[in-house]
């Protein structure tokens, strides 16, 4: 079996086991969350190489041509060495300009980095605390637009990182960054192209910023974006999607509502039901899905088998830190939108 190198210390891989597995069974404590390639939290670096290339993938190139590689995706095939990700290299700092409550349990931080971020609306950021707890957001901001960085998180409860950013994280304190990470954006060249976009609770975050990108562009194509809560409240941003659409005749907003007997203006069923029951034949377009993991796979294969061709579905699941499962078990929690 390959070992892992790793603070001068050498751990035999399990067959089938990734690095990041083989650490945490030998009682180290690297960064990680979601365990499944999503959010990038456990990002180490080979610096003598022998990364098998499926564990970089969504890395930018700059970042793999240094050996940088996800630990949750790399099982080693082969003896590895391998060092924490360089902070310098990865994060820079940003100072919360504002904190201010959308609906209850969902909030808006706004961020300004130390330096510009050039990024792509609809990507994600790390935020790392100062004592190094680290979780994934999705901007909400447009770069031609916006002037700062916009994230909106929900309150999880017991969740540790979100309830900071609610209850203790003050306006003048900073966290660092990393990123922009993901390819969960707008593509110009093909303005006349039918986008749709299905969001649950703040899966909405990286939607807002891709249909006004893509809106600010000049898409002629239709842009229909479907946003789903159980309850009337967590459908925030209502009157500034209406308004988007009164701007833009080519932007339809449906908000959709889980829960039993929704008030008139609302459509029932979850958001991916409503979506795919309107348009059954998605040959040609291109969609975007983000929040619940459930929803987000499931409508991935709803929207494959609709006739939407793979590549142009872009899927965005918010996964948790599996915090319950064994290393290597495969298990997770979901997100409850
Ligand atoms: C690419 C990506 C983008 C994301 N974008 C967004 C976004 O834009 N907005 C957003 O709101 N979220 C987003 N998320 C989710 C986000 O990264 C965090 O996972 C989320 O905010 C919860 O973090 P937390 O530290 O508050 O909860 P954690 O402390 O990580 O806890 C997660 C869950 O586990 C439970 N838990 C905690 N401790 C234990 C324990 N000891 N035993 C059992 N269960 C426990 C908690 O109750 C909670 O429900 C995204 C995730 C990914 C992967």
């Amino acid at each position: 079996m390959p070992t892992v190198q790793f603070n001068n210390a050498a751990y035999e891989a399990e067959p089938s086991e990734s690095v990041l597995d083989t650490l945490l069974r030998n009682g180290e404590e690297p960064n990680y969350s979601c365990r499944k390639g999503s959010c990038l939290n456990c990002m180490m670096r080979a610096p003598e190489g022998g990364v098998p290339s499926s564990a970089q993938a969504g890395l930018r190139d700059t970042l793999s041509v240094q050996g940088y590689f996800l630990s949750c995706l790399c099982v080693p095939e082969s003896d590895i060495s391998v060092v924490p990700a360089e902070d310098a290299a990865l994060f820079q700092r940003a100072v919360i300009l504002s904190r201010e409550l959308l609906a209850p349990g969902i909030c808006r931080v706004i961020l300004e980095p130390a330096t510009p971020l050039y990024y792509h609306a609809g990507q994600f950021l790390n935020l790392r605390r100062h004592d190094g707890l680290c979780r994934s957001y999705f901007l909400a901001s447009v770069p031609n637009l916006d002037r700062y960085l916009e994230f909106h998180v929900k309150r999880m409860p017991g969740g540790q990182l979100s309830n900071w950013i609610f209850d203790d994280m003050k306006v003048g304190d900073s966290v660092d960054i990393q990123g922009p990470n993901g390819a969960c954006f707008y593509l110009p060249g093909a303005p006349g192209q039918s986008l749709m976009l299905v969001g649950s609770g703040t899966g909405l975050a990286p939607l807002v910023a891709i249909a006004r990108d893509a809106l600010n562009d000049g898409h002629l194509g239709p842009v229909r974006l479907y946003h789903g809560s159980h309850t009337p409240v967590g459908l925030y941003l209502r009157d500034t999607l209406f308004d988007l659409a009164q701007a833009y005749p080519n932007f339809n907003y449906t908000g959709c509502l889980s829960g039993a007997n929704p008030p008139l203006g609302y459509s029932h069923g979850r958001a991916d039901d409503v979506a795919l029951g309107e348009i059954k034949d998605l040959s040609g377009w291109r969609v975007y899905l983000c929040g619940n993991p459930p929803m987000v796979h499931g409508a991935k294969k709803r929207a494959f088998l609709a006739g939407a061709d793979m590549q142009e579905i872009h899927a965005n699941p918010f996964e948790l830190k599996e915090l319950r499962s064994e290393p290597g078990s495969g298990e997770h929690k979901t997100f409850a939108a």
